[in-house]
């Protein structure tokens, strides 16, 4: 459970007043904003419906045929892949699939619909295609019924390469918000360039990249309205609150009014760099703090320095593959990682290798994973994939001639998988040393994230120069809460005593081994978790740019010695239910002056309450 932003009793249940429909979601991401809706469809490939003007149709019917094109290409090759395997001439699933590609019904249909009403490629591809796929599941003969799966295969083949080469110039119309199952990081990436104004989605944890993007973007986001497609349409007017989780569809005038205030000053608030507090960063009674961002965007570092982040102490690395559609090639990666390297200067940048899954690394079309979480991911899949680990490592090493980077390896479970990538490190060293190319030394760091680490870390301390704690995957693997899965969200419990005697572990046997230790997961950027950090031992903080300025007037106003005195207490804590009880008894007593009661978490006798009124 999120305590930051209150997910207590936050059920999608909806009522009607005035016309205006109101539905409960979870707020994952603050502000307010007032705009019509676009829904998102589609899962490998997410797209929606935009209307075109008339000098844009023959464009879109270009993209079209451009699209068709690859997919045709595609499917001939893998069928000609599938005859050297089977070795037999009978036709394939491809080739019915590459008839219907060649079906001139189907394509002048999709060419009709993007001429007479005026929409994107996309849309005109599932619409026409899903009436298709509605005909032939009404067909008797199982036989033909069956072949509604290729005809879904086909569309999905197109609108993959829609979304590829032939990609949309075209942009979304002002004050869109976004509403969909869910988004994925990459789209939310593409979608910025129309600057939407919040999101609605179905699913999605409050750690889930999607909403750690959210944040750093400044979007208002919520989650947790079931069957969302069917609830909210495309073009209605809706309100969003990223503070109470509320949304507002076809709200009146007297409500728009109402809360064109609250967005107009979430707005200000989003643009106004004016309070800032730089220099040093203590508590009341001395204890210096350090605090660095955590940066995919490199145009955020510039921000998150004016707040007063020292340097970037998590970029997660595979935010590349949005900005190059797929995997960068060594140049891209040297280029990006000295950007991003020369801006941070003498602080420095943490560099995690690509964290992704199987299927992100090789393409779309890989087989997924019966649960990527726990399949082929983080180290192992550097591992496993050296070729392209070996580049990501090469490109790290020619970056950090002359600048201040150091390598953090994700998902570390066993010290062999540090000790495998420091040989595969010396050798691509004596490869550059060898064509005299220049490289640094950077320093290695492991993430601690994966309950195994928690047990073995003083053997990891050994092994590395500094520890980075993954809050978002420790709490993840120890409670096992899917932390992209909205309907485990309250068993997602950050202040579980089995989570805060883990952290407490990794903070002794950093001190012990005097290396440095940094956390990096979403907690460090929670004013609440904040504090409960500090008094665990945290010295060092990386956070969303956006979090920054909370953070710090938090930390400056609190004592060490009183955080010690509350993370005492939950240490001692036999249940989460207790901890929390505990931090809400404790926050408001000593510190009402700094946190509203809305970011606590309810006193469970409060919820009782709540429920049955
Ligand atoms: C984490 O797991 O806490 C973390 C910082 O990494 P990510 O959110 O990218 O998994
Ligand atoms: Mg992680």
């Amino acid at each position: 459970m999120m305590i930051d932003f209150d997910s207590e009793n936050q059920r999608s249940d909806s009522r009607k007043k005035n016309g205006e429909i109101i539905l409960k979601a979870r707020a994952v991401s603050r502000g307010v904003a007032i705009g019509k809706v676009v829904c998102l469809h589609g899962r490998k490939r997410q797209f929606y419906r935009i209307n075109i003007s008339s000098s844009q149709i023959e464009r879109e019917i270009r993209r079209f045929h451009a699209a068709v094109l690859l997919a045709k290409r595609q499917l001939k090759k893998i069928g000609t892949l599938n005859l050297q395997i089977n070795k037999d001439n009978k036709p394939s699933i491809f080739d019915a699939q590459l008839s219907m590609l060649e079906d001139k019904s189907l394509l002048s249909k999709i060419e009709k619909k993007i001429d007479k009403e005026k929409v994107n490629a996309e849309w005109a591809v599932k619409i026409v295609m899903d009436s298709y796929v509605a005909n032939i599941k009404s067909i008797a003969d199982e036989h033909f019924r069956e072949r509604y799966v290729d005809l879904e295969d086909v569309a999905d083949r197109i609108l993959t390469a829609l979304g590829g080469a032939a990609k949309s110039s075209i942009k979304l119309e002002k004050d869109s918000i976004i509403v969909a199952r869910e988004v994925k990081p990459s789209t939310l990436i593409e979608l910025t360039e129309s600057n939407p104004k919040a999101i609605i989605t179905e699913r999605g944890g409050w750690t889930s990249h999607t909403f750690i993007l959210a944040r750093e973007l400044n979007l208002p986001a919520v989650t947790g309205i079931k069957g969302i497609l069917r609830r909210i349409q495309t073009g209605e007017d809706v309100i969003v609150d990223g503070y109470t989780g509320q949304i507002i569809l076809t709200p009146t005038s007297e409500t728009r009014q109402t809360f064109k205030l609250a967005a107009n000053k979430f707005q200000q608030i989003k643009t106004d760099d004016s309070e800032i507090r730089k220099g040093k960063l203590k508590t009341l009674d001395g204890k210096e703090i350090t605090i660095r961002a955590n940066v995919d965007l490199p145009k955020g570092y510039a921000r998150a320095k004016r707040f007063g982040a020292q340097g970037i102490g998590l970029y997660r690395s595979e935010f590349l593959f949005n900005q190059y559609k797929g995997f960068p090639g060594e140049h891209e990666q040297v280029e990006s990682y000295r950007k991003i390297a020369e801006l941070c200067g003498n602080d420095g940048v943490r560099i995690r290798t690509f964290d992704l899954t199987v299927e992100q690394l090789t393409d779309e079309s890989a087989e997924k994973e019966p649960n990527p979480a726990l399949g082929l991911r983080g180290i192992r899949l550097g591992l496993s994939h050296k070729k392209q680990f070996r580049t990501q490592l090469r490109a790290l090493l020619q970056a950090a001639a002359g600048n201040k980077i150091d390598i953090v390896l994700p998902m570390i479970s066993d010290v062999s998988e540090i000790l495998k990538t420091k040989e595969i490190l010396e050798k691509e060293k004596s490869f550059l040393k060898k064509r005299k190319i220049n490289f640094g030394n950077p320093r290695i760091g492991a993430m601690i994230e994966v309950p195994a680490a928690i047990f073995i870390v003083e053997e990891i301390a050994r092994e590395v120069d500094f520890l980075s704690l993954g809050t978002n995957d420790l709490v993840q693997y120890l409670l096992a809460v899917d932390r992209d899965n909205e309907s485990v969200a309250d068993w997602f419990r950050t202040l579980h005593p089995a989570v805060l005697r883990a952290i407490k572990k990794v903070v002794l046997s950093a001190e012990e081994n005097k290396i440095p230790l940094i956390i990096c997961g979403e907690m460090a950027g929670s004013p609440v978790y904040a504090a409960i950090l500090i008094g665990l031992g945290a010295q060092e903080l990386s956070m969303n740019l956006n979090s920054i300025q909370r953070v710090r007037k938090i930390i400056s106003g609190v004592a060490f010695e009183e955080t010690q005195e509350i993370t005492n207490q939950l240490l001692k804590c036999k249940s989460a239910d207790e901890a929390e009880n505990s931090v809400h008894d404790f926050f408001i007593k000593k510190w009402s002056h700094l946190f509203s009661t809305d970011f606590l978490p309810p006193k469970k006798s409060d919820k009782f309450k709540r429920l049955s009124a």
